[in-house]
């Protein structure tokens, strides 16, 4: 005898949490089947343990800078197991409120792995389920190389698992992952090396915003090694060595990090069975209602590919919701205009098109208005990063498509200026609102 939902999600993480909690309000019989913690990567070992590490990392960079103005000066040293105690309590207490959310809004639990056995049955620890509607949020999981002695390395979710500092350590990779995890390092005191494939990280941002990081992350303590493409890792702990394909190599480490990727996770989820299929990548494709080749079972997250963020996630699963369940025939997601942070040191904040983007689809309409500056939170330091901005703006009205900023606050400016973006909002509209002074922000304003 099968249990009936009108849907499940398997997955209980960003996507398929809000997509179930959504669907229950809505007054929809809901089910979500989770074979790990409740919250999924971005709880568990994604954007909240990493807030942690780069708010733990921001602190010792104040504290590096207080005497700047006029306190004792201070190397700060931290306490990384006591650090890692108390994220894993947060983490713990989440994973808690995540399970009374679910309890709150009536959307039943099944905890084990879920796979389907045909398009409409799914099978968790024996038990058999049906649904009118599947969702698919199984998210990812972190991409390995394939170079000898990779196994000595850890991935991203072996970085949350460390109980000690490392001394000297590696992190390969030239995405989000990687620029954020050497940045923490680094801040935390540790000798850390960004080996990158290509001349710098984040290929795909702004080059405004790679030069800027480029600069700053050697100020921020972090060696940027460029075009060194990983070929082994051989040693031991404390004693390691990465080897590139040209006979380079970074000795006497104490961690390699892989943050390469990641990949789709699809394991053991009986896909052949309902007839779902994938693309080259191992990615779910789905049409713009999040909808995959099989009717009735969709799609959303990481696993479809697409803009892999939690508020992405998030907002793909309420959105399927509202229209399955909530009388709202055309509510889905637009994937155009999502901003995004990267927690470097500074931040990197990015809404909309490149300057590059923007040339290539638009051509002489373009026009782009920038700024570098100090900002004032170095008024009273040696050691100074410089904020970097950008508009890039379309046609003889000056359109806004791309906003993107690199600078202290970056992180927490960006969200109204999305806003705004989306909106449509023109060059002469951030001209004509007045200026908060004084801030950074306020640049984002001025700009001639
Ligand atoms: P997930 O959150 O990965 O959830 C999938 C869930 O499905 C998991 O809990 C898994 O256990 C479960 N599962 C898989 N297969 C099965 C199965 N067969 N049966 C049952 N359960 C199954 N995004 C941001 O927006 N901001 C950030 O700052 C940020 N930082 C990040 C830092 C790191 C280190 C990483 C790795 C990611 C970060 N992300 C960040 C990305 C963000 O975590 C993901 O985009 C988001 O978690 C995707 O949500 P999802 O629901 O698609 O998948
Ligand atoms: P990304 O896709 O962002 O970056 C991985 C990069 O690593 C590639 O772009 C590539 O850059 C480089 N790379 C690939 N293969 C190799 C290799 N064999 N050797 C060396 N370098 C290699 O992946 P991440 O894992 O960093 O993050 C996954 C996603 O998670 C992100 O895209 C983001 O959407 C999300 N995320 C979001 C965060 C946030 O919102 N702050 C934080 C963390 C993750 P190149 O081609 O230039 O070498």
């Amino acid at each position: 005898m099968s249990q009936h939902f009108d849907l499940i999600a398997i997955g209980g993480g960003s996507g398929g949490l809000a997509t179930a909690r959504r669907a229950s309000i809505h007054g929809a019989r809901a089910a979500v089947i989770e074979s790990a913690r409740l919250g999924g990567t971005c709880v568990n070992v994604g954007c909240v343990p990493k807030k942690v590490m780069w708010q733990a990392s921001e602190a010792a960079e104040m504290l590096r800078r207080a005497s700047d103005y006029g306190f004792q000066s201070v190397e700060p040293s931290v306490d990384w197991p006591l650090l890692k105690r108390r994220r894993d309590a947060y983490i713990e207490r989440l994973n808690g409120i995540y399970q009374r959310n679910l309890d709150k809004d009536g959307v039943t639990l099944f905890r084990g792995h879920g796979r389907f056995l045909d398009a409409r049955t799914l099978e968790v620890g024996g038990e058999r389920l049906t649904a009118d509607h599947i969702v698919i949020a199984t998210g990812g999981k972190p991409r390995w190389p394939s170079v000898p002695g990779a196994e000595l390395g850890l991935d991203s979710d072996g970085f949350f698992a460390m109980e000690q500092r490392p001394e000297r350590v590696a992190v390969v990779g030239a995405g989000y992952i990687a620029v954020e995890l050497a940045g923490v390092l680094a801040g935390l005191g540790s000798d850390t090396s960004l080996v990158v494939r290509h001349h710098s990280p984040l290929r795909g941002f702004d080059a405004m915003l790679q030069q800027g990081l480029v600069e700053a992350l050697p100020q921020h303590g972090v060696e940027v090694v460029s075009q060194f493409i990983p070929a082994a890792i051989s040693g031991r702990p404390g004693e390691l060595r990465l080897e590139a394909g040209d006979g380079r190599a970074l000795e006497r480490l104490d961690a390699v990090i892989w943050a390469i990727g990641r990949d789709a996770n699809t394991d053991d989820l009986g896909l052949e069975q309902a007839g779902v299929g994938t693309d080259a990548y191992g990615n779910i494709p789905v049409d713009q209602w999040q909808a995959t080749n099989v009717p009735g079972v969709y799609a959303l997250g990481d696993i479809t590919g697409q803009v892999p963020l939690t508020p992405v996630a998030i907002a793909a699963g309420r959105r399927l919701s509202d229209r399955l369940f909530g009388g709202m025939p055309e509510r889905r997601l637009e994937y155009h205009c999502i901003p995004t942070v990267v927690f470097s040191h500074p931040p990197i904040g990015t809404v909309g098109l490149t300057e590059e983007e923007a040339r290539a689809v638009h051509g002489n309409a373009v026009a782009v208005f920038s700024t570098s500056f100090v900002a004032m939170h170095y008024a009273l330091s040696e050691h100074k990063i410089r904020t970097h901005m950008k508009l890039v703006t379309v046609g003889d009205e000056q359109r806004i498509v791309g906003a993107h900023i690199m600078g202290v606050g970056a992180d927490e400016m960006l969200q109204g200026f999305a806003v705004a973006v989306r909106m449509g909002a023109r060059k002469a509209d951030f001209d004509d609102t007045v200026a908060i002074h004084p801030t950074s922000a306020e640049e984002m304003v001025t700009m001639t």
